[in-house]
């Protein structure tokens, strides 16, 4: 749906604290609407020249003094809102603050929604949606490179990407539209022109902004690993590797029936979730089962798993596999191969989530440690866990089987929402490529696929967004933002 951007005329004032509570030096209201000026006389009793710190008493309907502090008066449209803004930088109390909201509502504002100061913002023209969305991801953003990541969203570099693609889209489609309404010289206009060629190269693009993206997300949202062995197979020592640098980093999360269920490290900046899943074996336990429960939505959710073995091919571990089902027919005998115990660890791992094999003390098995990165859904590393040798391989891998190699630097702190769209698009480019390989290429089909791929790139920047999409974005905002 496109949505309609209401005029700034159309908006009554809104007032809120924008500082965060507490007490600090600087308190600071903000209100936005169309016509402040009433309301500026009926607190500062005097018209502010448009961006200039002015000192005034901030005045009570008596006249009484509230506070005396800076105005900072900033007429429509070029404001934050796109309205006309008036700030309050008073001192930063929350009594005073509160009294100074009140007078702003005793002059006609009412009190702000959250998010409702940047909502404005985007529906008057001033931010586009991924922007908007930005402005709260620079502020909840917990590391400076979430911040850089954020900012690089804030100032436009993410949606002058995705509106670069659009536009080559468009012009993509110029060229395939008209071509549609003239039906008799359609027959090789996907060979004519350099329309697949035009098409690759928007598909390399978007494959580097989904990249970029892909790493932004790790960096905010971090990847769920669940680790997975037999008992003594050497977890616990991994994971005690995987912190070395940082062992205060290590948390458990509790009110969990063991003590530790999941742990936190951070590999290159992006905090993973290492879900141990030793504990799914079968109870009557109530809690524990709340706590089984727990461990499986999160393998549902998992972005990789880690599967432990013992790199000794005569091991017998799978007699005590124990932790998760085992179907392996070699259960109970002495020896069992390594892809059979792979196969029993492997069963309550939904199909698609891709892995890493984990082949643990090569030291006793007599093999250097080693990688084999594989394309497909599975790569094996073999290390020892108890020295430290090839735990910075397994990390290397972790991080391009997630798809996350490359450093975060050039990274979009992009949300679900983008890469859900970034990822609709990509799909609908390479039906398109598809059809455009075809020896009789279906020119209805490949423009649709066009169209949609343009849809899922503005639904990013919320030139195609639904209503309720926008109350869920700006509900998430703090007040006063
Ligand atoms: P978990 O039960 O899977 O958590 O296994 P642990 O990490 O507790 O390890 C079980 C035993 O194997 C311990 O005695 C470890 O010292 C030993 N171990 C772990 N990794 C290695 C390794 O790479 N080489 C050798 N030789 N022993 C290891």
């Amino acid at each position: 749906m496109n949505i309609a951007r209401s005029s700034p005329a159309a908006s009554p004032p809104i007032a809120a604290i924008a500082t965060p509570p507490g007490r600090g030096g600087i308190g600071v209201v903000r209100v936005s609407g169309a016509d402040l000026d009433a309301l500026i006389a009926g607190i500062a009793g005097r018209r502010l020249s448009p961006r200039v710190a002015t000192r005034v008493t901030f005045r009570d309907a008596h006249g009484g003094a509230i506070d005396a502090g800076l105005a900072l008066y900033f007429p429509g449209p070029h404001s934050y809102t796109g309205e006309d803004v008036v700030e309050w930088h008073g001192h930063g109390g929350p009594v005073v603050m509160r009294l100074l909201v009140a007078r702003c509502i005793e002059l006609g504002a009412r009190p702000a929604e959250p998010g409702e100061f940047t909502k404005r913002a985007f529906l008057n023209g001033k931010l586009d949606l991924a922007q908007a969305e930005s402005v709260a991801d620079v502020i909840e953003a917990a590391t400076a490179s979430a911040v850089r990541a954020a900012a690089r969203s804030l100032t436009g570099e993410f949606s002058r990407e995705v509106n670069a693609l659009r536009d080559a889209l468009i012009d993509l489609r110029m060229y395939t539209e008209a071509t549609l309404d003239f039906p008799d010289e359609d027959l090789d206009v996907l060979r004519e022109g350099d329309v697949r060629a035009r098409l690759g190269s928007i598909r390399a693009r978007l494959a580097d902004v989904l990249a970029r993206s892909r790493r932004g997300c790790a960096l905010r949202e971090g990847l769920t690993v669940v680790l997975v062995g037999a008992p003594n197979v050497g977890k616990s020592s991994l994971l005690n590797r995987l912190v070395r640098d940082d062992a205060a980093i290590v948390t458990s999360i509790p009110g969990t029936t063991r003590d530790t269920i999941e742990r936190q490290v951070e590999i290159a900046g992006i905090p993973l979730r290492i879900v141990d899943t030793a504990g799914l074996r079968p109870t009557t336990d109530p809690v524990e089962a709340l706590g089984i429960a727990r461990t499986r939505a999160a393998i549902q959710r998992a972005d990789l798993a880690l599967l432990m073995v013992d790199a000794r091919d005569d091991d017998d571990e799978s007699v005590g596999v124990g932790a998760l089902p085992d179907p392996a027919p070699a259960r109970g005998s002495r020896t069992s191969s390594i892809e059979q115990r792979i196969a029993a660890l492997a069963h309550e791992l939904p199909a698609a989530l891709p892995r890493i094999i984990v082949h643990n003390k090569c030291d006793l098995g007599g093999i250097a440690p080693h990688v084999e990165s594989r394309a497909g859904v599975a790569s094996a590393v073999w290390l020892c866990a108890l020295t430290g040798e090839g735990v910075d391989a397994l990390e290397a891998e972790v991080k391009r089987v997630a798809g996350v190699e490359h450093d975060t630097e050039d990274a979009f702190f992009a949300r679900a929402r983008h890469l859900a769209a970034l990822n609709d698009a990509a799909e609908h480019l390479r039906a398109a490529a598809v059809h455009a390989d075809r020896a009789a290429p279906p020119i209805e089909l490949f423009a649709e696929d066009l169209r949609l791929a343009q849809n899922a790139f503005s639904a990013i920047t919320g030139e195609f967004t639904a209503d309720d999409l926008l109350g869920e974005i700006f509900s998430r905002f703090c007040i006063g933002k």
